[in-house]
C-alpha cells in the first residue's frame, strides 16, 4: 500500500496508465544501462540499441496487456461490493479500482458488523413480546456493573393461561402474553430488567430493592392489571402469580430457584398474589 501511494502521484487517476509507467521504467532499465554503458566505453552499436528499444517497447506492452487481463475480476468484484443494495446497475467508478475495492470492503465490513449486532440483538430477545428472553436477562445481569449487582428477582407466571389458548384461541394467548410483557415494561424504572422466562412465565430483576419495596411494585402492577384487565376469560380477569427472593450479588442462579419456589406457594395459596422466599409460607405468602 505504501508503494501504491507513493507512486500514486503519477496518472492519480488511472492505475492502468500508472502500471503502464511504472512497467516501462522497470523494462527499460537494462537498455538504460546498455546505453549508459555503450555511452562511457564508445562501444555503442545503432542496430542493437533500436533493436533492444523495439523489443523492451513489446514487452512493455505485453506486460501491460498481462496485468490489464489479471485486473477484470478485481474491477468486477469492486463494483459488485459498490452496488448498494437494491441498485440495479453497479455505482460509477471514480477511477482507481483499488480506492473502489478498498471502499467496498469497507462497506462490507460494515455491513457485517450491523448483521452481526442484529443478530446479537435476536438472540437476546423474545420475538413475540419484544422483551428479553432467558438469555438477554442472564447477560444484563452479568453485565451490571458492581454497584448495581444487588436487588430483587421476582418470576412471574399467569394464571390459568391454558384456558386462554384453549377457549379464545393461540392468537388470542398470543396477544395476551404480548400486552403482559408491556404491561410489566412499562411499570418498572429504566435500571430493572424485564424478561420473558418461557412460555407464560416472565422475569423482572429490581436493582437494588429491597424486597418490600419489590414486592410493593408487583403489588402495583397487579392491582392495575385488575383494574385495566389484559383480558378475561370465563369472565374472570386475567391475573398473575408471582415468586420473589433476593439477590445479594451471588450466584443469582440461587435466587432464581428460590423465586421459583416462593412463585409455586403463590400458586398452592391460590394464585393471584405475591409471595417471597425464605421465611414461613403464612408470614410470605399472603
Ligand atoms: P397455572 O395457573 O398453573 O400457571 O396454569 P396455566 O394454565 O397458566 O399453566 P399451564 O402450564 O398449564 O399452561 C401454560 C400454557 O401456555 C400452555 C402453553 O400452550 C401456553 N403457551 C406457552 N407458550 C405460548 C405461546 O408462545 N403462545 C401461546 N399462545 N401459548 C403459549
Ligand atoms: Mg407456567
Ligand atoms: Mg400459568
Amino acid at each position: 500500500m505504501q508503494f501504491y501511494l507513493a507512486t500514486s502521484f503519477i496518472f492519480p487517476r488511472s492505475l492502468r496508465l500508472r502500471l503502464f509507467a511504472v512497467c516501462f521504467v522497470a523494462t527499460h532499465l537494462p537498455l538504460l544501462c546498455y546505453i549508459g554503458w555503450g555511452a562511457a566505453t564508445g562501444r555503442l552499436a545503432l542496430a542493437e540499441v533500436v533493436t533492444l528499444t523495439l523489443a523492451t517497447v513489446a514487452g512493455t506492452g505485453l506486460a501491460l496487456y498481462g496485468i490489464g487481463a489479471l485486473l477484470t475480476p478485481i474491477h468486477a468484484l469492486a463494483d459488485t461490493l459498490n452496488a448498494q443494495p437494491g441498485d440495479s446497475a453497479p455505482l460509477p467508478r471514480v477511477g482507481d479500482v483499488i480506492q473502489n475495492l478498498y471502499a467496498g470492503v469497507q462497506r462490507a465490513a460494515v455491513l457485517t458488523r450491523a448483521q452481526i449486532d442484529d443478530l446479537a440483538v435476536a438472540a437476546h430477545e423474545d420475538p413475540l413480546t419484544g422483551v428479553a428472553n432467558r438469555r438477554g436477562f442472564l447477560a444484563g445481569i452479568e453485565a451490571l456493573p458492581a454497584g448495581q449487582r444487588k436487588g430483587c428477582v421476582a418470576l412471574i407466571d399467569i394464571d390459568f393461561f391454558k384456558q386462554v389458548n384453549d377457549l379464545m384461541g393461540h392468537d388470542e394467548g398470543d396477544r395476551v402474553l404480548a400486552a403482559f410483557a408491556d404491561r410489566l415494561a412499562s411499570q418498572v424504572r429504566r435500571a430493572d430488567l424485564v424478561a420473558r422466562w418461557g412460555g407464560e412465565e416472565f422475569a423482572i430483576f429490581f436493582c437494588n430493592s429491597v424486597e418490600e419495596e419489590a414486592s410493593w411494585a408487583l403489588a402495583r402492577i397487579a392491582e392495575q392489571v385488575r383494574r385495566e384487565p389484559i383480558g378475561r376469560v370465563n369472565g374472570r380477569i386475567i391475573s398473575f402469580s408471582a415468586g420473589l427472593s433476593r439477590w445479594s450479588g451471588g450466584p443469582v442462579e440461587e435466587a432464581l430457584a428460590a423465586a421459583d419456589g416462593a412463585l409455586y406457594d403463590a400458586k398452592q395459596a391460590g394464585r393471584d398474589r405475591v409471595c417471597r422466599a425464605g421465611a414461613s409460607l403464612s408470614a410470605t405468602c399472603p
